[in-house]
């Protein structure tokens, strides 16, 4: 491509009209049409037993309730004020209710060895003895043990001092994958979290407790990651997919937010990730017209910025066996605090290091590792996903020298446009690069693998078996 096809790609992508490509909007599906037209208008082929490019990511809003109380006595608890609700609805009515008590948990039983919790409500304590997050994550095995024992609800009393903050964490509005009860982190039973200083230590004197109360809400709707598959020249690694991942989507607006401008209220995300966009498309296109030896699965993700869940969702229905897949090259931008070299998250951990460092070079780009605060973004990107999975799988970056600089200078602002004062010379030859790396890579003699030493190894033996 040249300077005046990137050019028009980013500021297409990133322009008002797509409002920031948040999931579940217009914009969103736009700018998955207009990378699907791309993908086909260069040959790219529909993965056999799709329809077409898109692959249906299904994702649910949930919102806590705000209204609803709970009554133990004389005491009235306001949901969204002196509780959170975070599981299923109860039926309204009068619950028999039993403490299951922290301090006998080493009975053997979770505490449950004593107590009779069949059709009751549960009170418990919130993380006795843990840090908060710990206490948190936990929340889905201790409600599934309270559902296994037949209980018709789990309270937690929660004792420490960052109420109105821990309150207001669990109150957001939510994007996740869909999930049905039987993935194990979806409370299957009703669970409110209880501020323990709104209790009134009378109320424990009465044996029932009154719920009155919805559980989360849900809204369920979909997005699109779009997939498409290049084949390659070379029967001998028909089966040794690279796949190139770029997601597409953005945070959309500040509409809702407090004091947010009215001038300027879109986040146009032309770096992050207009900049990928324009790298992946540039690299189908480059791909397809003339093919390497393995085959290209392209992929931009959705739902990237609401926690990886685009990519998450294709590695439980990847549409070529994860074990084929050999390598994932992910491009991911926030800025540029340069405009001479590439940021490459996980350089030398995989042995493609040598392909990706001579396409840079090729494009007079220097390829950098960065410190290590820059490596630690490894893990903020789509790539972390496959690489949990065992897949080699580095991101290309836009160069960060240092996470306080220019690099994030327009890092999820309305202000990361494609203006006057963005290099397109650069995005350029940056895009140049990823293309080379993907093809060097593509071509290479041999597998890329994770380094020896290096901790995601493991996983790739699991994934990969005796082929390492
Ligand atoms: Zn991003």
């Amino acid at each position: 491509m040249d300077l005046a096809q990137v050019r028009r790609h980013l500021r297409f992508i990133s322009s008002d009209e797509l409002g920031g490509r948040m999931v579940g909007t217009l914009g969103n599906q736009v700018a998955a049409r207009y990378i699907s037209e791309h993908l086909h208008s260069f040959g790219v082929q529909v993965v056999s037993g799709m329809n077409d490019y898109f692959q249906e990511v299904f994702l649910e809003l949930t919102d806590p309730p705000e209204d609803g109380f709970i009554q133990i006595g004389a005491t009235v608890l306001r949901a969204g004020t002196d509780f959170v609700s975070l599981g299923t609805t109860p039926e309204i009515g009068s619950y028999q209710w039993v403490k299951v008590f922290p301090e006998s948990r080493d009975d053997g039983d979770g505490g449950y060895r004593h107590v009779q919790v069949d059709q009751k409500v549960i009170i418990g304590s919130f993380g006795t003895g843990q840090d908060q997050a710990t206490a948190l994550k936990g929340i889905a095995a201790r409600v599934r043990r309270a559902a296994e024992r037949g209980a018709k609800a789990l309270i937690e009393i929660y004792q420490g001092e960052n109420w109105d903050r821990l309150k207001q964490y669990l109150m957001r509005s939510r994007i996740r994958l869909q999930q049905d009860g039987s993935l194990p982190n979806t409370p299957t039973l009703p669970y409110f979290l209880v501020y323990g200083d709104s209790v009134e230590e009378a109320a424990w004197r009465e044996d029932t407790i009154i719920l009155d109360v919805q559980g989360v809400k849900k809204k369920k709707f979909s997005s699109s990651n779009v997939v498409g598959v290049i084949p390659g020249t070379d029967k001998s690694v028909s089966r040794e997919f690279v796949l190139l991942v770029a997601h597409y989507d953005h945070i959309g607006t500040s509409l809702l937010l407090p004091g947010a401008s009215q001038d300027d209220y879109i986040f146009n995300g032309a770096r992050d990730n207009g900049i990928g966009v324009v790298a992946l498309i540039s690299a189908a296109r480059s791909l397809s017209y003339r093919p390497a030896r393995r085959p290209i699965i392209v992929l931009a993700t959705t739902a990237e910025e609401q926690g990886l869940l685009g990519s998450q969702y294709y590695i439980s229905a990847p549409v070529v066996p994860l074990k084929d897949t050999i390598f994932a090259l992910n491009v991911d931008a926030a800025g540029f605090d340069s405009t001479d070299a590439v940021t490459i998250l996980g350089l030398n951990r995989t042995t493609a290091a040598s392909q990706i460092k001579e396409a840079c070079l090729q494009y007079g780009l220097e390829p950098l590792a960065g410190s290590s605060e820059v490596q630690s973004l490894f893990t903020r990107s789509d790539n972390f996903v496959f690489a949990k999975s065992g897949i080699p799988s580095p991101t290309f970056t836009p160069v960060i020298r240092s996470l306080n600089g220019k690099a994030f200078q327009h890092y999820h602002q309305p202000s990361d446009e494609a203006g006057d004062d963005f290099s397109f010379e650069y995005l350029l030859r940056f895009t140049q690069a990823f293309s080379a790396a993907a093809r060097l890579i593509a071509n290479s003699d041999t597998t890329p693998r994770w380094v020896l030493g290096d901790p995601l190894r493991k996983r790739s033996f699991e994934l990969y078996g005796d082929l390492n």
